[in-house]
């Protein structure tokens, strides 16, 4: 469901291994065409498009993009962030361009895709959509339909889910085992942070963990880590940061936590364990 870049992705790796796919697509094949986006592609996203042969389109006519300008009220200054970390540079590639390489890519691989087609209904259990044309099986379904899609509102998740909106600035429910605060921290500075901290601190009933997925800035010098571009796009997108291991100790121990323990995850992401004192 869904010839967005996920579903067309999946339907060119399906092809490359002769696995019969087919893609509906609500949309019509020129609203999909010319549909603006995304613009700007990470380095990881074009090297996984570039080792699954889809990226002849982009490093064709795609623009090498490294340097920001900052402009404020004490004058500018131009950061060249391609020359900081890996040396690695955002690729400038209009998303529409790339789903229309990846449409005649999948088209080339033997692909079906239905434009104009809307799922209206999906049953996990038999891995079929409703459609106007009908009812469409497959032996596997994968809800490609965007963040506001029909998949994500299933009800087989959404019967063991609760969604409670709020604010964790303020307040948190106070009925969990675990919390979780993945790659939120890096959103705020570090004054917001101590409050979400506190936040979760005065909430938490006494037995429970708190949970911090982030990158985490290297101690020492390490040009390879992730977490240095990603300071810099924290700090142009949000005005936050990202923060060494401790940084987060010393943000958490603030709001009364102790950092237990500390655990890699990949790309260069880390998983920190925190109770209260
Ligand atoms: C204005 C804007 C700017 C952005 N800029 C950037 C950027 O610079 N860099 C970056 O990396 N990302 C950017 N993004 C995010 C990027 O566009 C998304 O991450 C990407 O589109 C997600 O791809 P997807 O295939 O998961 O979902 P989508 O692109 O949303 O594709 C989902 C597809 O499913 C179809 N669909 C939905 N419901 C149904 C249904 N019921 N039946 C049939 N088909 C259905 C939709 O028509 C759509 O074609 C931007 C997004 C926006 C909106």
């Amino acid at each position: 469901m869904g010839g967005g870049p996920a579903g067309l992705i999946l339907g060119n790796l399906l092809r490359a291994e002769e696995i019969d796919a087919l893609v509906v697509e609500r949309a019509g094949r020129e609203q999909v065409r010319t549909r603006a986006r995304a613009g700007f592609l990470s380095p990881n996203s074009v090297r996984v498009l570039t080792e699954h042969g889809f990226a002849g389109g982009l490093l064709h006519k795609g623009r090498s993009h490294g340097v920001c300008a900052f402009r404020g009220e004490d004058g500018e200054f131009e950061l060249n962030y391609a020359g900081l970390g890996r040396g690695d540079a955002h690729t400038v590639y209009p998303q529409q361009d790339l789903v229309t390489d990846l449409i005649a890519e999948y088209l080339d691989r033997g692909g079906d895709i239905r434009f104009g087609v809307t799922v209206t209904g999906v049953d996990p259990a038999t891995a079929s959509v409703e459609t106007a044309e009908g009812v469409v099986s497959g032996r596997f379904l994968a809800g490609c339909d965007g963040s506001n899609g029909v998949t994500a509102r299933l009800s087989e998740v959404v019967g063991r889910l609760t969604l409670v909106p709020g604010d964790s600035t303020r307040s948190i429910p106070a009925t969990g085992d675990i919390y979780l605060l993945s790659r939120a921290l890096h959103d705020w500075d570090d004054e917001q942070c101590r409050t979400i901290l506190a936040t979760c601190a005065r909430n938490m009933p006494p037995h429970a963990e708190l949970f911090v997925i982030e990158r985490l800035l290297p101690e020492g010098a390490d040009p390879d880590s992730l977490a240095i571009p990603w300071d810099v796009h924290m700090l142009c997108n949000t005005g936050g940061r990202e923060r060494s291991e401790p940084d987060y100790r010393a943000l958490l121990a603030d709001a009364g936590f102790e950092l237990v323990e500390s655990h890699p995850l990949p790309l260069d992401a880390h998983i920190m364990r925190a109770r209260r004192r």
